[in-house]
């Protein structure tokens, strides 16, 4: 396991400082994290075992998403042919429908830095398009097998992918829910983005676990999302632009853009302005013409949710 691996994305909390001015709406800033939480929680499990299924089933319980990365020439179409012990084409087309996210962890779970670019192509791009095919869903993010990569593997996996995973920590098997939990809280409170590195685990730690993660994500402002959403929030977030057309006592006009390079087509998950204002709020409205902007009360603040296209968008409250 490399030593240079992160235990924690770090986050950046942009505009903090507007957020002390008593008495004066302070300046909107883009959330460190969609719809305005303040930490992420990600879970990805590792090579399509048909275990995962049931992890699958358990989110679902309890409404949380995660990521989920097959290996394409370990799946099959059926379980009557290729590899029994894995998860098949149409299950993970129907997990990807419940809204868990279906990555790419390859072609054949080679070490990246050993193979040729021809092969380099059929692991990191051909198996992309396999999974677009088969699932229906371009996979956002790539898990690097053995988290092993170098640059000229980097450079063709972001061609292809919004995000790329290496080693996070792992959390597996009969990890004890209190010490998952532990460091969940951690996250929390220092507002960064944890993700989990997992093969497996067992369902009833896992269940115990889910259960504080989930009163997390409501009382807590816990965003608990797949890596690659996560990872496309945060690269937009940096990369975009605020710009605050008119403001006065209760209302706004504000635009958020993105740089050319980032190109609508690819970069489009919604991101989130927060404006704070004098509280008690008892309505916020958001005038935009083309849908789904949205706005939400947060206390002295309002959450509001758009896609990074350049248009105007107004929001009034009282
Ligand atoms: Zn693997």
């Amino acid at each position: 396991m490399p030593a240079h691996a992160p235990r924690f994305h770090t986050s950046i909390l942009i505009g903090l400082g507007a957020l002390g001015c008593a008495g004066e709406p302070g300046q909107p800033f883009i959330a460190a994290y969609q719809d305005g939480k303040v930490a992420a929680l990600s879970f990805t499990f590792d090579d399509g075992h048909r275990t995962h299924l049931a992890t699958a089933a358990l989110l679902d319980q309890h409404g949380l998403r995660a990521t989920f990365y097959p290996v394409t020439s370990w799946t099959s179409d059926a379980r009557d042919a290729g590899d029994r012990s894995k998860i098949t084409w149409p299950e993970w087309k129907d997990l990807a429908a419940r809204g868990h996210e279906i990555g790419n962890h390859s072609a054949s779970h080679p070490d990246l830095r050993k193979c040729d670019d021809a092969a380099l192509e059929r692991e990191c791009v051909a198996s992309a398009n396999l999974i677009t095919a088969k699932v229906g869903i371009a996979p956002r993010s790539f898990a690097y097998p053995f988290c092993k990569s170098d640059d000229r593997s980097r450079r063709l996996v972001l061609a292809n992918h919004l995000a790329a995973r290496g080693y996070f920590p792992l959390y597996e098997n009969d990890f004890p829910a209190a010490k998952a939990n532990a460091q969940v809280d951690d996250a929390i409170a220092k507002g960064a983005w944890m993700t989990w590195l997992s093969h497996g685990i067992n369902d009833v730690v896992f269940n115990e676990h889910l259960t504080h993660v989930a009163e997390k994500a409501k009382s807590a402002g816990l965003w608990v999302a797949p890596f690659g959403l996560v990872a496309a929030y945060r690269q937009e977030r940096d990369q975009a632009k605020l710009t605050v057309i008119e403001r006065t006592a209760n209302s706004i006009r504000l635009t958020l853009t993105l740089s050319p390079e980032m190109p609508a087509t690819r970069w489009n998950i919604p991101l989130t302005v927060t404006i704070p204002t004098r509280s008690p709020l008892s309505e916020a409205t958001v005038n935009d013409p083309v849908p789904p902007a949205t706005a939400r009360i947060d206390g002295d603040r309002i959450q509001v949710t758009l896609v990074p296209d350049g248009r105007t968008v107004s929001v009034s409250w009282r």
